[in-house]
Parts: C-alpha cells; sequence; structure tokens
C-alpha cells in the first residue's frame, strides 16, 4: 500500500493550505463549486482536473504559485478562457487568469498593453474611440495572450501580420517563479522564444503590443450551398492566388446543426462560406468582390463595410462553449488536385463527421519575419488548413481518426507543421507538427532556452509542445 509524505506528517500543510497563504486570490479545491466555474471551458471537450485552480489576482500570486508547483512536484497549467484544447491534468495546478483584466491604451504611442486575462474584444472596444485596432484572431472573444503566444492569424494578418509580430515588451513568470518584464533588449533569446513558441518559457501576466489606425474594413462573407462547391472553390482557388496584400481571405465547408441562433438560410444546411477582409481604399476592391459574388448564387451575403471593432462578423464563429475536437495543417500550395480532394473529404459526400474544414490565404506580411524576429512558425507557407468535428461521446473514438483522415487527403501539398493555435491537444502528432515548424536550428535554440527558464519543465501543463 503506498503512503503519501502528508499521511506520515499530518502537520505539513496541503497543497491547497499552501496555497491559500501564499496567494490573495482564491484557491479551489476539486469538488467545489468555485473550482468547476474557475475552470469551466469553452472548448467543453477539454475537460480541465488540475489538483487545484487559483483564480490569481495579481502577477505575485502567478509567481508565488509557480514556486509552490515547484517545490510540490506539479506541473503549471493555465486557464484564461478556455478556448484552447489542451485539458489540465490532475499532476498540474491551474492558474485562471480572468482577473489580471488591465486595459490601457496609449493612443499617443499607438500601444496596448493588458492582462493575461483580457479577450480581444475589450481591446477593440477600448481601442476604437481612438481610431485604433488591435490585430485579434477571428473570433474575438478568445483571449490576447493565449491567441498571441501562438503566433495569432487574425482576419486580416495578409496585410498586417501575426499577432506576435507586434509584441513589444512582456511580463512573464518563468520556471523559478521570478516576474521578469522582458522586451528585445533585455532577454532577447526569451522574448524570440515566447512570441511563437508560447507556454513552454513560462506564464504571461501582462503584454504590450502595437495598435494600427484602422477604423473601418470592407469584409465580411458571403455563403452559398453546398452543390455550388465545386465552382466556389475551385473559383476562390484561382481569385486568392492574384490578391493583392491588403486582402486577407479563407474559404470554409461548414456542416451546421439546426440551431435556432443560425440566420434561418444557414440553418441544418452544408454550405461554402468565404470570407474576405479589405485594409484601405475601398474604391479598389469592387471588382474583386464581384469576381466572388458570381462564384455562385450567395444565400447569405453580409459583405459590405463594418467597423473594425465588429471583426467578428467576418468569420462568425461560434460565441457559445461546444465541445470539438481540432486539427490543422500548414499548406505549402493548393493546386487543383488539392481543392479536389478538400471537396472530396469536407463536403458532407466524404461521410466524416466535421463540423467545419476550412483553408486560410497566408502569405504577405505572415511571410516575412519582423523588424525583431520571433518563433512563429509558418512564414514559408501558403495556405493553413483547419478542420473540427463534434467531440461528443458517440464520436469521440472515431473523430481523431476522421480529423487525421482529412490531413491525410492534403498531405500531398503540406509542409507538414503546424501552427500551435489550430494544432489540436498537445500530444502525439498535433504536438509533433508543431515541432515540425521550426528549422533543427530554431528547434535546438528553443530547447535550450525552455532548459534555462524551465528546467524542470514545469510548464509541460500549459505548452503546446
Ligand atoms: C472559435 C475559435 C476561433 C479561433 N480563431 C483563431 C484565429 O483566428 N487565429 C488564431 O491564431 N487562433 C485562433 N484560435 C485558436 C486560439 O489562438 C487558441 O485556442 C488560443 O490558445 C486561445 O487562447 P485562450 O487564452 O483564449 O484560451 P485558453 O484555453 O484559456 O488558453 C489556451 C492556451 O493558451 C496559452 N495561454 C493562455 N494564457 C496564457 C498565459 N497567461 N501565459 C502563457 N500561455 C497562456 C496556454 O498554452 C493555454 O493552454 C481560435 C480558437 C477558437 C476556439
Amino acid at each position: 500500500m503506498s503512503t503519501s509524505i502528508e499521511e506520515f506528517s499530518p502537520a505539513l500543510p496541503s497543497v491547497i493550505d499552501q496555497l491559500r497563504s501564499a496567494v490573495a486570490g482564491s484557491v479551489h479545491a476539486p469538488g467545489t463549486g468555485g473550482y468547476d466555474l474557475a475552470v469551466a471551458p469553452f472548448n467543453l471537450a477539454a475537460v480541465h482536473h488540475p489538483a487545484a485552480v487559483v483564480v490569481a489576482s495579481s502577477a505575485a500570486d502567478v509567481a508565488a504559485t509557480v514556486r509552490i508547483a515547484r517545490r510540490v512536484g506539479k506541473k503549471i497549467a493555465v486557464f484564461a478562457t478556455g478556448h484552447g484544447a489542451a485539458a489540465a491534468t490532475p499532476d498540474s495546478i491551474m492558474i485562471n487568469t480572468s482577473l489580471l483584466d488591465n486595459v490601457v491604451i496609449d493612443p499617443q504611442a499607438k500601444l496596448a498593453t493588458v492582462g493575461a486575462g483580457v479577450r480581444w474584444q475589450r481591446v477593440l472596444d477600448e481601442a476604437t474611440p481612438h481610431g485604433l485596432a488591435a490585430l485579434c484572431g477571428s473570433a474575438p472573444d478568445a483571449g490576447v495572450v493565449g491567441v498571441t503566444l501562438g503566433g495569432g492569424m487574425g482576419p486580416i494578418a495578409r496585410t498586417m501580420g501575426f499577432a506576435a509580430d507586434h509584441v513589444i515588451e512582456i511580463e512573464v513568470v518563468t520556471g523559478d517563479g521570478t516576474l521578469r518584464r522582458i522586451n528585445a533588449s533585455t532577454d532577447p533569446d526569451l522574448f524570440f522564444a515566447i512570441r511563437g513558441g508560447g507556454a513552454a518559457f513560462g506564464i504571461v501576466t501582462q503584454i504590450t503590443f502595437r495598435l494600427f489606425e484602422i477604423q473601418t474594413l470592407h469584409a465580411g462573407g458571403l455563403f452559398f450551398d453546398i452543390v455550388d462547391a465545386a465552382r466556389v472553390v475551385h473559383g476562390w482557388r484561382e481569385w486568392v492566388q492574384q490578391i493583392p496584400e491588403s486582402v486577407s481571405s479563407s474559404i470554409a465547408i461548414l456542416n451546421l446543426p439546426p440551431l435556432e441562433d443560425l440566420p434561418e438560410p444557414l440553418r441544418g444546411r452544408s454550405v461554402v462560406h468565404v470570407r474576405y477582409a479589405h485594409v484601405g481604399d475601398v474604391e479598389n476592391d469592387d471588382a474583386l468582390v464581384t469576381y466572388l459574388r458570381c462564384l455562385g448564387t450567395p444565400i447569405l451575403d453580409n459583405l459590405t463595410e463594418i467597423m473594425y471593432a465588429d471583426i467578428a462578423a467576418i468569420h462568425a464563429d461560434p460565441t457559445d462553449p461546444l465541445p470539438v475536437m481540432e486539427r490543422s495543417v500548414l499548406l505549402r500550395e493548393l493546386p487543383v488536385e488539392a481543392v479536389d480532394e478538400f471537396l472530396a473529404v469536407a463536403s458532407p459526400s466524404g461521410g466524416l463527421p466535421l463540423i467545419l474544414t476550412e483553408i486560410r490565404a497566408m502569405g504577405g506580411a505572415m511571410s516575412r519575419q519582423p523588424e525583431v524576429p520571433n518563433a512563429v512558425v509558418g512564414r514559408d507557407a501558403a495556405f493553413n488548413l483547419f478542420t473540427l468535428g463534434p467531440d461528443v461521446p458517440d464520436l469521440h473514438d472515431v473523430l481523431p481518426g476522421a480529423l487525421e483522415s482529412v490531413l491525410g487527403a492534403m498531405a500531398p501539398y503540406a509542409t507538414g507543421a503546424a501552427l500551435p493555435g489550430f494544432a489540436g491537444e498537445p500530444t502525439g502528432e498535433p504536438a509533433k507538427r508543431v515541432m515540425t515548424g521550426w528549422s533543427p536550428e530554431t528547434l535546438t535554440r528553443l530547447v535550450a532556452i525552455r532548459d534555462q527558464y524551465d528546467p524542470e519543465r514545469i510548464f509541460a501543463g500549459a505548452a503546446r509542445w
């Protein structure tokens, strides 16, 4: 019979007691209402079971939690909004960052400084009155830090680059429990690694990044019935190879449930969704948009001039929690044959249990390293393929195989790598795909930096590789 140290020494405080005496925020044990609330994910398939959850009230709480986790031999997991695919395990202590919610906009310097618990929409809403825009992802209810650390590929990324390319300062707690404020001059290696390499190096408590003078976009989506799919997707493929850098676009095949929340023409239907965003002079894009509209008969057309803060309308991602499993791979090219494969696997006739399979056009500003280079993967990719299915009990065992078969069909055109935010849960093939994104030299450099700042791999519960 195994006996724990705590059973031998009843005077030794439990992990929960140690945390409670060290942090000002609340500490929750499994089986309590506070715990359930603090770990309730957006992706309902990523069910978190940490040994404890600390709702940090300050960066000092994060640092104290890391030091205790190290002392008691636990990993650290992190939770901001629960949009991620990783589930925290009982060998971890989870840090919930939702109370680190400071947002400071500096309109003169065109900078935002935000706490680790802040969601993009809040930054958009606070930057808009100053005529400024933040480079969020397609779903502005996701977290600023989580999205940015994986790269952050948003609806205007071809024009503006990855969110991580515009980070200028980070406050982070590293494996020794030290809170550091880092930038390109103070800690060039760590600053390189976190921007793209993510939580493998520490827990970010605050981040500062550039804002841009963008108030409106000509943007939105066109939906076509699945019967038009071949013409629309092949037509988009030809069109997208010629678009200027001021335009970003993606295309998705969606198999939608009959939900009341969906616009009536989309309910219970399989459709093709073409997304479009043009930064700059709207006069120039009439021809581009007319071409897209003529690819079929749109059943819904919400392509118009929008306020930047309404950028969520472009992808119209779901805003209510749902259980999904996801996979992704970067594509180096999209020849005609690749579109045929895409149509075969993603359409309902392919017989796979998929909700969404999308291709985002990359290139443009994403293909260039920023002035201060970072570890974001995908600079060499032309497209990003992403697919997800419903992780419900009936499908749980078959879904990984179904999602992998989509990637298998696209393998001849793939680089083999994946962006961390889209890859799926951070084990097995998805984690390998993330690491494949780095050259052997860069991976060696990242591992050396990780060994320096987290030699005990305490952040394995938060990292995506
Ligand atoms: C509907 C939807 C749309 C999306 N669209 C895009 C998109 O357009 N572009 C894009 O790039 N990605 C997109 N993503 C992926 C998104 O970038 C990742 O899911 C991201 O991890 C979400 O971060 P979060 O903090 O909101 O989620 P959480 O589940 O709270 O965190 C997920 C992970 O982020 C990291 N993380 C969070 N906080 C910290 C911290 N303080 N310190 C260190 N690491 C931290 C950790 O690795 C953590 O496990 C989308 C996801 C969803 C569900």
